[in-house]
């Protein structure tokens, strides 16, 4: 029984479409679902990630329009670290990062900067031979596009505490401060940075949680580990693109085990993904009611319709 690395990282958003216009126009990935939040279906759930919308490469929003601006402290995910396939790369972001006005930093071989409500993003070319996840658009040239997660740093005021969930349970190496995640066909890092003085304060701009690819007949299994080690999972819930057991582990980090499968294509052309609102079957009944509680978006990859 193996974890397959990353599978997703759900941040929050207070502003759907400046958060569309940002990773879809500025970083190039792909919106591949638009959906709501299942367990409150009033506030959308927006999926970027590459072209095929892989595990991987998927990062998530809750998109709360009135949540205030959070701040990332002890117990939380404050960095999302994506590859890059070279160095050469960077010189691409880091210009085209400073012509949209973001501000970035550059050290070495790596650039760090936030996006519009302060979630962190570091890029770096990456030692990794797991398949590449590239992010398509008309503007990044291949070789500079956005390959998938390589990692995440999170925020502990004591790592030693996760140690036996996180490599006892869950099977993650080294350890107690810098961890790797290696599956039978992606890996990633997990590292813990000391945390600033200021407290956690969720909200716009953190993430929510992060989610490890599991296979399914597994979830029982994992989720009895996940309980010998002293945590608490949830029962296993179908979230229609895939099912999830939820814990947090000891740093306080909210953890998911999800499945690879059924992914984004179970209700969508592959070719149109993320072009409607896509709601998962129990909530179909509701639909009128929800698009109506919900701002329209405006995806950059579909004309606009023609004025009537
Ligand atoms: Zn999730």
């Amino acid at each position: 029984m193996q974890l397959n690395g990353i599978h997703h990282i759900t941040a929050i958003t207070a502003d759907a479409q400046a958060n569309i216009d940002f990773y879809c126009l500025l970083l190039g990935l792909r919106l591949v679902k638009q959906t709501v939040n299942q367990d409150d279906p009033g506030a959308y759930h927006l999926f970027y990630a590459d072209e095929r919308g892989s595990p991987g490469a998927d990062l998530t929003f809750f998109a709360y329009p009135h949540a205030a601006r959070g701040s990332a402290g002890a117990g939380m995910v404050h960095r999302i670290c994506w590859r890059l396939k070279s160095a050469a790369a960077l010189d691409f972001w880091e210009r085209r990062l400073r012509d949209h006005g973001t501000p970035c930093a550059r050290e070495q071989e790596r650039l760090r900067f936030s996006d519009p409500e302060g979630l962190e993003h570091e890029l770096a070319p990456s030692s990794s031979d797991d398949e590449p996840l590239p992010a398509k658009a008309p503007d990044i040239p291949a070789e500079c596009a956005l390959q998938g997660f390589d990692g995440v740093r999170a925020y502990s005021a004591d790592p030693p505490a996760s140690a036996a969930l996180l490599a006892e349970a869950l099977g993650f190496s080294g350890g107690p401060e810098r961890y790797r995640l290696r599956g039978p066909s992606r890996s990633a890092f997990y590292v813990y940075d000391p945390p600033p003085a200021t407290p956690a304060r969720p909200g716009a701009g953190t993430v929510h949680h992060i989610a490890f690819a599991a296979q399914g007949a597994e979830h029982e299994a994992w989720r009895d580990r996940v309980i010998a080690a002293g945590a608490r999972p949830t029962p296993v819930i179908d979230r229609f693109y895939f099912r999830s057991i939820y814990f947090r582990e000891p740093s306080g980090v909210l953890f998911e085990l999800a499945t690879i499968g059924p992914g984004f294509a179970v209700d969508e052309d592959p070719e149109h993904l993320g072009e409607h609102l896509s709601l998962p079957p129990f909530l179909e009944a509701r639909r009128a009611q929800i698009e109506a509680s919900l701002p329209p978006l405006r995806n950059p990859r579909v004309a606009p319709s023609p004025a009537r």
